[in-house]
C-alpha cells in the first residue's frame, strides 16, 4: 500500500470505529480527530519502541521538570515529523477537505505564559529527534492561558478552555496515581521523622507522546491533574446537601485548573506554591518508583537520573528528594543530600527583582512543615561546608528558591551568554565565588521542525531544494546556502517566499480580523509577553513620532510600513495593560489618516500564540527585540525571526548579541545603551527629562498622548504612561529612543534597496543554524545531565 493510501484506510478506520461516522456525515472536527488518531498511531508505534529500547538499555533518564509546556497544536508537528504533510494533504483533498481548515480547528495548548514554556516545549521535541530518553513533568491545566480579546482598544480576558473540544493527544493512565499531602504536622521520635500531612490530594498522569524527526524517536510528557481521593461525600448527598457532596472533588480539581497568568512577577500566593509542590511531588514518586523497579540501589541514582528544574518553580524538589530519602528511607541526611544534588541541575531565567521567587515563610511552613525544617538544614549544612558563607536562604521572613536551587544543584546554568556573566556578578555573586564551577551558559534555541520546516514551507522548500534535506536536524547545514545567495536568481526567489508569506498573513487577516494592509509594505513584528522591560512602548512612541514627521512632509520618499503587534498582558499589570490600550488608540487615530496611510499602518492581533507566531513569524520584515538591556535573559522569538529571514532591530540584550555575532554586524540594526551603561545612566539624576529635551521627536509624541490626540475626550488617559516616561522611566525608554529612531531610518533606507535587503534577510536564515534547540540540548547532554543518545 502506498503511504497516502495507508493513511486513508486509517482515517476512515478511526472515523468510523473511534468516532462512529461515515464520510458523509463527519463534520470538521471528526476529520480533525480522525486525522489526529491516524497519525498518533505512527507515533505510538515509534513511542512503545524507544521506551522499550530505554528500558533494555538501562541508560540514564533525563527529566525535564517545568510549571509550563507552552506546545501550542500537535497534529501539523506530527505529521511533519513523519513526513506526511504531502499524504495528508491528499487524502483530505479527495474528501473535499482543506489542510489548513483542518489543522486549525485544533485548540492550541497554551500550558504556558511565554518564553520559558515554549522552551520546554522546543526541548520536548529536540530531546526526541536527538533520541535522548527523557520525560517532561508538567501540570495538565484545564485553563492554559487566557484567551485575549480587545474592547474599545483595551484588553479583556476569557478563560481558555482548550479541553472542551475533543483533545486526541493523551492517553489518561488511571493507574499511575499518587497522593500528595499539604499541611498537617511532623512527628519526631528519635532519630525517626515523620510528616503527617493534614490535606491529601491525588495526581493523576496524563501522557502525551512527543515524536522527533522522522518518528526516529518519542519521549513522554507526563501532565499531572488532581482528583480527590474520594471524590463524593455519600453521606452529604444522602442529607440533600448536594453541592457539598461534590466538594472533596471541586476541591482537589482546583489544584491543576488554572495557569497563573504573571510571568514576570511573583505573586505569592498559596494555590501556586500547591502547584508547584503537587507537581515536583508527583514527579519525584514517579521517577523513584521507575528507578526502584529498574535498578534498585538508591545510591545509584545519580547515575542513572538527571532532573532538570526549569526555573525556580520545581525548586522543592530539593528538600523533597531529601525527604523521600532520609525520612522515609532512611539514608543519613548528608548523603541524602549529596545524592539529591547529583540528581538536580537548575536553570534560571531571569534577573528581574520582582520574578525571583520568595515564599513567605509562614505561608510555606503551614503548607509544607518538614520542607522548611530540612531547608534551614540545607543551609547550615551548606554553611558549614563553606564557612565564609554570608547570606541564607532564609532572610526577611522569606524563603528564597533561587539561593535554595542553587545549593542543590550540581550545575545552574544562565540562558544566553550575557545573562550568564550577569547572573554571576548580581543574583548569585556570593555563591557563585564559593562554587566557581557551577554555572553554566546553554543559549536557548528553538526547534527548526516546528519554527521553520512546519510554518514556513515555502522557505523550508527552498532550502531543501538548493542544499538538500539534512538541515532539518542539522541546522548549522543552513551555511551552505551563503554560495546561493550570490546568485542573483536565487535571491529573488527567496524574496519572492517572503512576498508569498506576506500575502498569506494579508489575507489571512483581512478574513479573520478584517484588516486591509498592502503586502509590499515594510512588515515590522513585535510579538511576546507585554512588559516594560520589553519596551512596546519605545515602539508606539517611535511610530507616533515617525507619523508626525510623515505628516509634516507627506511627499517625502517614506518607506511604507505596517507596525504589527502581538501580545498578552497579565491580568493585574495594568500598566502593561495601558500600554495595550494606547497602542490600539493610536492605530484607531493614525490608520484613519488619509495623509499618512500610504505609507503608516498599525495592527495589533489580538490573542497572540504559539499558532499566531507561526502565522507571523514566516511573513515578517524585521524583528522587533528592544529590551532594556540586562534585562532579557535571552528571548528565543529572536531567534524564530532571524531563522525565517526578518533582521533584527534590537538592544545587546539576551541572546540578541550572539545572534549579531552570528549573523553578522552588518546584517543586524544594533542601537542603544549597553547593560553596563544602563546601569550608569540610571544614576543620573532626571535622565529621562533630559532625554526628553534633548530630542524634540520624543518630545511631541510624549506630548500627542499627553494632550489626547489618541484619546479624544479623555486627555488624561495616559498620563499614567507619560507621567512615567518622562519622570522615573527605570526602562530607559527616553534615553534610547534617540538611536532607535536612528536604527529605524536606517532600516527604512535599507528596505528600499530589495535585493540588499533580500541578501541581509537570506543571511539571516543562513547563519542561525546555531540557534537550533538541538544544539542546546546536546549541550546540557554533555555539560550538565551526561546523557547519551540512544539512537
Ligand atoms: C517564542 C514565543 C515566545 C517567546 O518570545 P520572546 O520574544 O522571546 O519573549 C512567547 N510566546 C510565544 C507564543 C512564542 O511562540
Amino acid at each position: 500500500m502506498t503511504p497516502t493510501a495507508s493513511l486513508r484506510e486509517s482515517i476512515l478506520q478511526h472515523l468510523r470505529y473511534s468516532f462512529g461516522k461515515d464520510p458523509e456525515h463527519a463534520i470538521l472536527e471528526d476529520w480533525r480527530m480522525a486525522l489526529s488518531y491516524a497519525v498518533r498511531d505512527r507515533i505510538t508505534d515509534a513511542w512503545i519502541a524507544a521506551t522499550g529500547k530505554t528500558y533494555d538499555s538501562g541508560a540514564k533518564r533525563v527529566y525535564y521538570l517545568s510549571m509550563e509546556f507552552l506546545i501550542g497544536r500537535l497534529l501539523e508537528d506530527g505529521i511533519v515529523n513523519l513526513e506526511l504533510v504531502e499524504e495528508a494533504k491528499a487524502v483530505l483533498e479527495e474528501f473535499g477537505k482543506d489542510y489548513g481548515t483542518v489543522l486549525s480547528d485544533e485548540p492550541d495548548a497554551a500550558l504556558g505564559n511565554g518564553g520559558l514554556g515554549r522552551l520546554a516545549a522546543c526541548f520536548l521535541e529536540s530531546l526526541s529527534t536527538i533520541g535522548c530518553p527523557a520525560h517532561g513533568y508538567g501540570i495538565r491545566y484545564e485553563h492554559g492561558l487566557f484567551r485575549q480579546s480587545f474592547v474599545d482598544g483595551r484588553q479583556v480576558e476569557q478563560p481558555e478552555l482548550w479541553l472542551e473540544q475533543r483533545h486526541a493527544w493523551e492517553f489518561e493512565r488511571p493507574e499511575v496515581r499518587y497522593r500528595i499531602g499539604f499541611g498537617g504536622h511532623v512527628d519526631k521520635r528519635g532519630e525517626t521523622v515523620r510528616w503527617y500531612p493534614g490535606e491529601v490530594v491525588e495526581a493523576e498522569a496524563f501522557d502525551t507522546p512527543v515524536v522527533g524527526w522522522k518518528g526516529r524517536w518519542a519521549n513522554t510528557l507526563r501532565l499531572w491533574s488532581g482528583r480527590a481521593i474520594h471524590p463524593f461525600d455519600l453521606d452529604r448527598f444522602n442529607h440533600g446537601d448536594f453541592a457539598g457532596a461534590a466538594q472533596p472533588e471541586a476541591l482537589a480539581r482546583t489544584i491543576s485548573r488554572v495557569l497563573y497568568p504573571d510571568d514576570t512577577t511573583e505573586q505569592g500566593k498559596e494555590l501556586r506554591l500547591k502547584q508547584e509542590y503537587f507537581l515536583t511531588a508527583a514527579a519525584l514518586r514517579d521517577i523513584l518508583r521507575r528507578f526502584n523497579n529498574q535498578f534498585g540501589d538508591l545510591r545509584k541514582l545519580p547515575s542513572k537520573v538527571a532532573i532538570q528544574l526549569n526555573d525556580t518553580h520545581p525548586a522543592i524538589a530539593g528538600p523533597e528528594l531529601i525527604r523521600v530519602l532520609h525520612d522515609e528511607r532512611g539514608l543519613s541526611f548528608e548523603e541524602s543530600m549529596e545524592i539529591a544534588r547529583g540528581c538536580l541541575s537548575y536553570t534560571n531565567h531571569t534577573l528581574l527583582p520582582e520574578a525571583l521567587e520568595t515564599w513567605d515563610e509562614a505561608l510555606f511552613g503551614r503548607l509544607l512543615p518538614r520542607h522548611i525544617e530540612l531547608i534551614d538544614q540545607i543551609d547550615s549544612t551548606h554553611a558549614k561546608q563553606n564557612p565564609s558563607r554570608l547570606n541564607s536562604m532564609r532572610a526577611d521572613h522569606q524563603v528564597k528558591m533561587g539561593q535554595l536551587s542553587f545549593v542543590m544543584a550540581h550545575h545552574v546554568n544562565g540562558v544566553s551568554a550575557l545573562h550568564t556573566e550577569l547572573m554571576k556578578t548580581t543574583v548569585f555573586e556570593e555563591l557563585h565565588g564559593l562554587h566557581p564551577d557551577r554555572i553554566v551558559n546553554e543559549t536557548n534555541g528553538v526547534t527548526p521542525r516546528r519554527w521553520l520546516l512546519g510554518c514556513n514551507p515555502r522557505l523550508a522548500g527552498l532550502i531543501t531544494e538548493s542544499i538538500g534535506e539534512d538541515w532539518v536536524d542539522d541546522l548549522e547545514q543552513l551555511t551552505k546556502l551563503e554560495p546561493f545567495i550570490e546568485d542573483t536568481a536565487w535571491l529573488d526567489r527567496y524574496a519572492q517566499v517572503k512576498r508569498d508569506n506576506k500575502s498569506e498573513l494579508s489575507n489571512w487577516m483581512a478574513q479573520a480580523h478584517g484588516l486591509h494592509v498592502d503586502p509590499e509594505m515594510l512588515f515590522d513584528v513585535q510579538i511576546k509577553r507585554l512588559h516594560e522591560y520589553k519596551r512596546q512602548h519605545l515602539n508606539i512612541l517611535e511610530t507616533i513620532a515617525h507619523w508626525a514627521e510623515i505628516r509634516d512632509n507627506p511627499n517625502a520618499d517614506w518607506t511604507p510600513r505596517l507596525k504589527l503587534f502581538g501580545g498578552k498582558a497579565a491580568p493585574g499589570y495594568f500598566f502593561a495593560k495601558d500600554i495595550i490600550r494606547l497602542i490600539n488608540d493610536a492605530a484607531a487615530v493614525i490608520n484613519a489618516d488619509p495623509v499618512t496611510a500610504p505609507y503608516l499602518k498599525i495592527a495589533f492581533l489580538p490573542n497572540y500564540n504559539v499558532s499566531l507566531a507561526e502565522r507571523m513569524i514566516p511573513a515578517a520584515d524585521l524583528s522587533e527585540q528592544i529590551s532594556t538591556a540586562g534585562k532579557e535573559a535571552s528571548g528565543t522569538g529572536n531567534m524564530k525571526f532571524a531563522l525565517n529571514g526578518a533582521p533584527t532591530v534590537g538592544t545587546l540584550d539576551g541572546a540578541n548579541v550572539e545572534i549579531r555575532e552570528h549573523v553578522g554586524a552588518e546584517n543586524f540594526f544594533l542601537f542603544g545603551m549597553t547593560a553596563e551603561e544602563v546601569m550608569e545612566r540610571r544614576k543620573i539624576e532626571g535622565h529621562a527629562w533630559k532625554a526628553v529635551q534633548a530630542d524634540p521627536r520624543l518630545k511631541r509624541a510624549l506630548d500627542l498622548i499627553r494632550d489626547g490626540r489618541f484619546s479624544p475626550g479623555e486627555p488624561d488617559r495616559y498620563h499614567g504612561i507619560t507621567g512615567n516616561l518622562e519622570g522615573a522611566d527605570y526602562f530607559l525608554v527616553c534615553s534610547d529612543f534617540t538611536d532607535y529612531w536612528r536604527a529605524q531610518r536606517e532600516v527604512d533606507t535599507a528596505f528600499k534597496d530589495t535585493r540588499a535587503w533580500a541578501k541581509m534577510a537570506a543571511l539571516n536564515t543562513a547563519r542561525s543554524g546555531w540557534f537550533s534547540s538541538d544544539r542546546t540540548i546536546r549541550g546540557y547532554m554533555h555539560d550538565i545531565w551526561g546523557a547519551e543518545s540512544l539512537l
